[in-house]
C-alpha cells in the first residue's frame, strides 16, 4: 500500500531520495523473485505478466539468434501466449515444430528428440499446464535442447510458487512468471534471463528509456513489483505446507465425486500434476450447463478456454486424445490457499446435485 501513496518516487530517478526509496523497493522485490527460482537478482526482468514475458523470451531470442538458425520447437498444449508467438514467428519465416503429448499430457520425448536440430534456436515448453496441471519432464527436455545448442524457455506461470523450481535443476535459460497466479497483483510478472552458462541475450520487444537493462523499457510499476516480490516470498515460505494441504484436498474432492458419480475420469497426469488442479470428465454431462447451474455457489471454469458451450473444445484436451463430447463434459476444479475442507464438501454436494438434475433432464 505505501508504494501507491507515500513512496511515490520513480525507481529510475537517481537524483533524489524519492527515487532511491522506490529503487530500493524494486531491488528488494527482484531479490525475492530470484530466490523463488534459485536465480540471482540481476537475472530478473520485470514485465506486465507471463504473456509479455513469453513474448520477450520467444520473439526476443528468435530475433537475437537469427544467424544461428530459424527453428523454434514448442509443444501442442502450450498456453496461447506461447503458441501465438510461435505462429507469428512462422509468418515471418521461422520454422516451428509443435511436439505432441501422451494421454496424460506429457510431451513425447521421442518426437522431441527427432525434431530438435542444430539450427534450433529455442525450445519452449511449459513447466505445468494451466488446464490439466500436468508437469513436464523439464530436465530431459532441457538436456535435449542443450545437446543441440538451443536455448530452453519454460512458461512457469502455473508452476512458480506452487512447486519447487530451480533454474539449474530445470536446466532453463528463460523462465516466465506471473504474479496473479500466486496471489500477487494482476498485470505483473517477470522473465528470468540466464546470465551465466550460457549468457542469454535477447532483442528487446519494448523500446524506449532503457529500463530493465534495456530489455523492457518503460517506467517501472513500483507497487506491482513490490506486490510480486511479496507474493514470491510468501509462496516460498508456505509452499511445502500449502502444497501438501492442497494436494490432500484435491484428492479428497476427486474421491468424493468419484464415489458419488459414475464415470468420473481424470484429465491429466495422476502423479506429475499441480497440487491445486483437478480436471475431471463427468460422464456425458454438458459441462457448460453444469457450470451455469453451479455459478451462484461455485466459481468454476470448463476445461476449455471459454466456458460457453458454443466455443471450440480445449486444444489441450484435444491433444491428450479426449473427444469433443468428452471435452464438453469436462470441468476444471481449482483449489488454492483459501480453499477449506468445508468448501470441498459444499462443492461435492452441489456438483452431485446439479449433475443428477441434468441427468434426469437428459433422460426424460
Ligand atoms: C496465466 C498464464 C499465462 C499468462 O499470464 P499473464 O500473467 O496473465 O499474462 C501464460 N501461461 C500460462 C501457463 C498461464 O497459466
Amino acid at each position: 500500500m505505501p508504494y501507491f501513496t507515500e513512496h511515490f518516487g520513480n525507481a529510475s530517478s537517481k537524483g533524489h531520495p524519492y527515487g532511491w526509496a522506490a529503487a530500493a523497493a524494486v531491488e528488494s522485490a527482484r531479490q525475492q523473485v530470484a530466490l523463488l527460482i534459485g536465480a540471482s537478482a540481476r537475472e530478473i526482468i520485470f514485465t506486465s505478466g507471463a504473456t509479455e514475458a513469453n513474448n520477450l523470451a520467444i520473439k526476443g531470442a528468435a530475433a537475437f539468434y537469427r544467424d544461428r538458425g530459424n527453428h523454434i520447437v514448442t509443444c501442442v498444449t502450450e498456453h496461447p501466449a506461447v503458441l501465438d508467438c510461435c505462429s507469428s514467428l512462422e509468418s515471418v519465416g521461422y520454422r516451428v515444430s509443435r511436439v505432441g503429448v501422451d494421454r496424460q499430457g506429457r510431451i513425447d520425448l521421442d518426437e522431441l528428440r527427432d525434431v530438435v536440430e542444430d539450427g534450433t534456436i529455442l525450445v519452449s515448453v511449459m513447466v505445468a499446464n494451466n488446464e490439466i496441471g500436468t508437469i513436464q519432464p523439464m530436465r530431459e527436455i532441457a538436456a535435449l535442447a542443450r545437446e543441440h545448442g538451443a536455448l530452453m524457455h519454460c512458461d512457469a506461470a502455473q508452476a512458480a510458487g506452487k512447486i519447487p523450481l530451480d533454474i539449474d535443476e530445470l536446466g532453463a535459460d528463460l523462465i516466465s512468471i506471473s504474479a496473479h497466479k500466486m496471489y500477487g497483483p494482476k498485470g505483473k510478472g517477470a522473465l528470468f534471463v540466464r546470465a551465466r552458462n550460457p549468457r542469454v541475450r535477447l532483442q528487446a520487444q519494448i523500446e524506449g528509456g532503457g529500463q530493465e537493462r534495456g530489455l523492457r523499457s518503460g517506467t517501472l510499476d513500483v507497487p506491482g513489483i513490490v506486490g510480486l516480490g511479496a507474493a514470491c516470498a510468501l509462496a516460498r515460505s508456505e509452499m511445502e505446507e500449502e502444497g501438501a494441504r492442497t494436494t490432500e484436498l484435491r484428492d479428497y474432492l476427486h474421491e468424493g465425486l468419484a464415489q458419488r458419480l459414475q464415470d468420473v475420469h481424470l484429465n491429466g497426469h495422476p502423479e506429475h500434476r499441480l497440487p491445486g488442479c483437478l480436471n475431471l470428465r463427468l460422464g456425458d454431462v454438458d459441462g457448460s450447463q453444469l457450470l451455469v447451474g453451479l455459478r451462484d455457489h461455485v466459481a468454476l471454469s470448463s476445461g476449455s478456454a471459454c466456458a460457453s458451450g458454443t466455443s471450440e473444445p480445449s486444444h489441450v484436451l484435444r491433444a491428450i486424445g479426449v473427444t469433443d463430447v468428452e471435452a464438453f463434459a469436462s470441468v476444471r476444479l481449482g483449489l488454492g490457499r483459501f480453499t477449506t475442507r468445508q468448501d470441498v464438501d459444499t462443492v461435492i454436494e452441489r456438483v452431485v446435485e446439479e449433475f443428477e438434475r441434468l441427468e434426469k433432464f437428459a433422460t426424460t
